[in-house]
């Protein structure tokens, strides 16, 4: 069965996901803040929206993929936000990472209208598992409004979990960026180490990968050129995860461990090394650019 989807934020990971609802027959209305970004999708068989509120007015399900907390916040409950506009019944779904406190607030301003929803459904798994489809949902919110929103999220993902109540699927994301962020920078710095004691980066590579030190950076998204193909780190550091953005998760999961009195000391050291490249103006870079960083330190 087909849907009339809305999606909003076609940036590197939401125009891989709306292509994807196209390809499984839905019926996709695109919004960009970036007119060249909806307009490419529009080639591709989308509808292009010139405002949020024509958006909502034909749309059952409504998917954003936005940077951060201001951005979302502004979209759904904005004067001319999706809220003010959506029909009854609409199913709302934000994809992005944003604080567990903005899905909570907007779950709350939705039920205030007529039979609407709104669940918090961050992603893992990078632009590649975005183009692949095969990205994890991470679910915070009522589970029959999920029940019905998962073929849709099937389309562009192979897991959906449900993590509990509006909130939790950020705390679930923001948990597992704050692990990529420092373990990212721990197989920078041991690819790093081994490759100035004169190892060769993809021999290296494949020893962790086949032992105990083996993770995601290591064997996906592999942080040292040439290593892998189809990475960001083997396409001058771009098109994957901004420095920006992963900076803007781990300050908000230490903003979370304040919250909870848990103790993430690797994480606020791994923060300062992130600022620091986001000082050097590296902020649209990918974020496995730490190598390089690290590379060439003094
Ligand atoms: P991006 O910067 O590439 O894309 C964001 C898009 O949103 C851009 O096209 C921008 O023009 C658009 N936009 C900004 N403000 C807007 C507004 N007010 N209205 C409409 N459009 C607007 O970011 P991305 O990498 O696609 O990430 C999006 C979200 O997904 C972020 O919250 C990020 O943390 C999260 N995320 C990213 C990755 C990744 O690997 N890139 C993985 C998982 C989660």
């Amino acid at each position: 069965q087909y849907s009339q989807v809305g999606f909003i934020g076609l940036g590197n990971m939401g125009s891989h996901m709306a292509r994807n609802l196209l390809k499984n027959g839905h019926d996709v209305i695109v919004y960009d803040k970036n007119t060249e970004a909806s307009k490419t999708l529009a080639k591709e068989g989308a509808n292009m929206a010139l405002s949020l509120s024509s958006l909502a007015s034909g749309a059952e399900f409504i998917i954003s993929m936005l940077p951060s907390n201001e951005h979302v916040l502004d979209t759904y409950s904005g004067p001319d936000g999706i809220l003010n506009h959506c029909k009854e019944g609409t199913i709302l779904i934000d994809s992005s990472t944003v604080d567990p406190q903005v899905p909570q607030t907007l779950a709350e301003l939705a039920t205030k209208k007529q039979n609407v929803m709104f669940l918090d459904a961050p992603v893992s798994g990078g632009t590649k598992a975005a183009q692949e489809a095969t990205l994890t949902f991470m679910v915070g919110g009522d589970k029959e409004a999920l029940e019905k929103t998962e073929p849709i999220l099937k389309c562009m993902g192979k897991n959906v979990v449900h993590c509990g109540s509006n909130g939790n699927g950020q705390v679930a994301k923001l948990c597992n960026n704050m692990l990529l962020g420092v373990s990212m920078m721990g197989v920078a710095e041991a690819l790093n180490l081994g490759m100035k004691l004169g190892m060769d980066a993809k021999l290296l590579s494949q020893v962790i990968n086949n032992s105990s030190g083996r993770c995601w950076s290591s064997e996906v998204y592999n942080p040292v050129p040439g290593v892998l193909p189809n990475v960001p780190s083997s396409n001058d550091y771009y098109g994957g995860f901004k420095i920006s953005l992963l900076a803007k998760d781990m300050k908000l999961a230490e903003k979370l461990s304040e919250r909870a009195s848990a103790h993430t000391d690797l994480a606020k050291l791994a923060i300062t090394q992130y600022e620091h490249l986001i000082g050097k103006g590296f902020q649209d870079k990918d974020f496995s650019y730490i190598y390089e960083y690290l590379k060439t330190k003094a």
